[in-house]
C-alpha cells in the first residue's frame, strides 16, 4: 500500500503523518526501535526532528514544518547524512549462520541455515543492522547514489516499499511465534498423555512420573497464560470464512488447554452437522487451519 504523506492525511494522527515523513529504513539511528516509535515520541514531544541521518536536512525540514518548530542541523550523536548503501556479502567468507537474515529488518537477506547468503540489493535500505552480527565480517555497505543524500539518494516509493516488507516481517514473525508455541504446546499435551497411560513398576518409578508430569503441567500452563495475554488481533468485522477460521483455532486452541474457553467441540454439534446439505463445516478444513494456529 503507497502511504506517501498525502496518503495519510484527513483523520491521521500526528504520528501517523510524520512517520509518513521518515524514510522507513528502520536503521534505529535516532536513538528508537524503528521509525514508527520515534514519529511517536516527536508527536508526544518527547523527541526533537533532528535525529534522522537517512532523512537528512530535507528530511528534518519536512517533520519540523508538521511539528511547526524551526528545523536545527542534524544531531551528530546520531549519524551524518551521507550516500545511501547497499550490503555486500563476501560469499566466499560466509558460514550460513543465518545471524543477518535475523537482523534484516525489511527481509532483504535470502539464504538458508549453513548455506551461502546474499543480499536482495532492491530491497535493501542500507541501514547497516546486519554488518554488527556477523562473526566473520563478511559484510560490507556500498555507497551506491554518488553525491546524493538524504531524501535525493531515496525516494518516497523506496520508503513506502520498505514500510511494506518491515509489516510484513513483522506479521511473519509474530505467526511463526505462534504457530512455534502451538507445536511446543501439542508436544507437551502429546507427552503428558503418554506419561499419564504409562503404568509405574516401583514406588521410585511413580516418584518419577510425578515429577514429569508437574514439568510438563506447568510448562503447558505458562504457555496457557503466554497465549491468554496476547489480545486477539483484527477481529473486527471479519468475513465469515475469516471467524470460521477463528472458531477452528479457538477450538484447538481450548483442545490443548491453552485458552480458558471451554472447548466449543464439546458443547456445539459439530459443523458438518450444521450445514443442511451434510458437508464438511469450517471446523472441518484442517490443512488451512492448521499452519493459523
Ligand atoms: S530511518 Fe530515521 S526514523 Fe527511521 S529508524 Fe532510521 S533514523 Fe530512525
Ligand atoms: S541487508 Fe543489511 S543493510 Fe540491507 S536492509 Fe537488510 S539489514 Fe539493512
Ligand atoms: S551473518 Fe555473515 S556469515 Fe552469517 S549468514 Fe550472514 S553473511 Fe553469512
Amino acid at each position: 500500500m503507497i502511504r506517501s504523506p498525502s496518503s495519510v492525511a484527513g483523520t491521521a494522527s500526528l504520528a501517523d503523518r510524520l512517520e509518513a515523513l521518515l524514510p522507513q529504513t528502520q536503521c534505529t539511528k535516532c536513538g528508537f526501535d524503528g521509525c514508527r516509535p520515534y514519529a511517536e515520541a516527536m508527536a508526544a514531544g518527547q523527541a526533537a526532528s533532528n535525529r534522522c541521518p537517512p532523512g537528512g536536512a530535507e528530511g528534518i525540514v519536512r517533520l519540523s514544518a508538521m511539528l511547526g518548530v524551526a528545523p536545527q542541523p542534524l544531531d551528530p550523536e546520531h549519524g551524518v547524512e551521507q550516500a545511501r548503501a547497499v550490503a555486500r556479502i563476501d560469499e566466499s567468507l560466509c558460514i550460513g549462520c543465518t545471524l543477518c537474515i535475523q537482523a534484516c529488518p525489511v527481509d532483504a537477506i535470502v539464504g538458508a541455515a549453513k548455506q551461502m547468503h546474499t543480499v536482495l540489493p532492491d530491497w535493501c535500505t542500507g541501514c547497516d543492522l546486519c554488518v554488527a552480527p556477523c562473526p566473520v565480517d563478511c559484510i560490507a555497505m556500498i555507497p551506491v547514489t554518488g553525491a546524493n543524500t538524504g531524501w535525493a539518494a531515496w525516494s518516497q516509493e523506496q520508503a513506502d516499499a520498505a514500510h511494506g516488507r518491515y509489516q510484513s516481517r513483522k506479521i511473519r514473525l509474530v505467526r511463526e511465534r505462534e504457530e512455534n508455541d502451538a507445536r511446543l504446546a501439542a508436544k507437551a499435551a502429546a507427552k503428558l498423555e503418554a506419561l499419564q497411560a504409562e503404568a509405574a513398576a516401583s514406588d521410585a518409578e511413580q516418584a518419577a512420573q510425578a515429577r514429569k508430569k508437574a514439568i510438563i503441567q506447568a510448562a503447558i500452563e505458562r504457555a496457557r497464560q503466554k497465549a491468554a495475554a496476547v489480545p486477539p488481533r483484527n477481529t473486527d468485522n471479519v468475513s465469515p470464512g475469516v471467524q470460521a477460521q477463528i472458531d477452528a483455532a479457538e477450538a484447538r486452541r481450548a483442545k490443548l488447554g491453552l485458552t480458558d474457553q471451554p472447548d466449543p467441540q464439546s458443547q456445539n454439534k459439530p459443523h458438518n452437522q450444521n450445514n443442511p446439505d451434510g458437508s464438511a463445516g469450517p471446523g472441518e478444513n484442517s490443512k488451512n487451519d492448521d499452519s493459523r494456529s
